[in-house]
């Protein structure tokens, strides 16, 4: 496997926003990275959100909602995000800033700018998007392709409200108490024959570390441990995983097991 940056990401900031730089220092402190991505495509960008959006975003400097601030450097540095999720090689984690799970097609919101694990859908074959961060991915399920299926664990009484329900190409696990790692466990093994049953050949990974019990902004109880068995369960299968949310340092750590995980 391989960790990618993305050039200049430290240029998407705001002074005391949670969703700061400093997080994929804390990653990169403790795994090092091989590469740094430099390429930037707009039209990729507009195979997922609508052009009227891509062209607010690359306008604008403010706040999208009240949660989700566009800086000076943002437009550059999401577009190079969402292009490294499309085209890095695969067996890839994109330390990926901004994150991108609850952006739609025409809007952002909760931190995210455009879907980078959209962006890492785009192939021919099964996708299966595995979305472990606490929160759901109510971005990545309204542009759900018509190639791939989705399975997510978050909280259930946590922003943004949704994935309380589930059917074929959906496995929503809502929580309502502080997730352990056996409760973690049990959902990996349910969403991967999930996805085996649904012939996914390529798992996208929305690789979030705030179910750490640790993090500021969720209920959850993980430890680094729930992440080492996370890649433990990767082996066998091709994938990419995007950096998703994850506030507290200890993501570093989590991020170490994960590697650790897949061996
Ligand atoms: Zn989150």
């Amino acid at each position: 496997m391989r960790v990618i940056v993305i050039e200049g990401h430290e240029a998407h900031r705001h002074p005391g926003h949670p969703e700061r730089p400093e997080r994929v220092e804390w990653i990169v402190e403790r795994i090092g990275y091989d590469g740094v991505w430099r390429r930037a495509d707009e039209e990729l960008v507009r195979r997922v959100h609508d052009p009227e959006y891509v062209e607010k975003v690359k306008r604008y400097v403010g706040w999208l909602d009240p949660d989700t601030y566009v800086s000076s450097g943002t437009f550059e540095v999401a577009v190079r995000a969402f292009t490294a999720s499309v085209m890095a090689p695969e067996n890839t984690f994109i330390l990926t800033r901004p994150p991108g799970h609850h952006a739609g097609r025409g809007r952002g919101m909760g931190f995210c700018i455009f879907n980078n694990a959209v962006g890492a859908s785009l192939r021919d074959e099964k996708v299966g998007i595995l979305d472990i961060d606490a929160h759901h991915g109510n971005g990545t399920e309204e542009l759900l392709r018509e190639n791939a299926v989705y399975a997510s664990v978050h909280m259930g009484a946590g922003y943004p409200g949704t994935g309380k329900t589930s059917d074929e190409r959906r496995f929503n696990m809502p929580v309502f108490h502080p997730l352990t790692d056996d409760g973690f466990v049990r959902f990996l093994e349910k969403a991967f024959e999930f996805f085996r049953k649904g012939g996914v050949e390529f798992v996208v990974v929305s690789l979030g570390f705030d179910g750490l019990a640790e993090d500021p902004l969720t209920y959850f109880s993980l430890t680094p441990r729930a992440f080492f068995e996370l890649g433990r369960r990767l082996r066998e299968w091709s994938w990419k995983a995007v950096l998703e949310g994850g506030y507290s340092r200890r993501i570093g750590e989590a991020a170490e097991e994960f590697v650790r995980g897949l061996g």
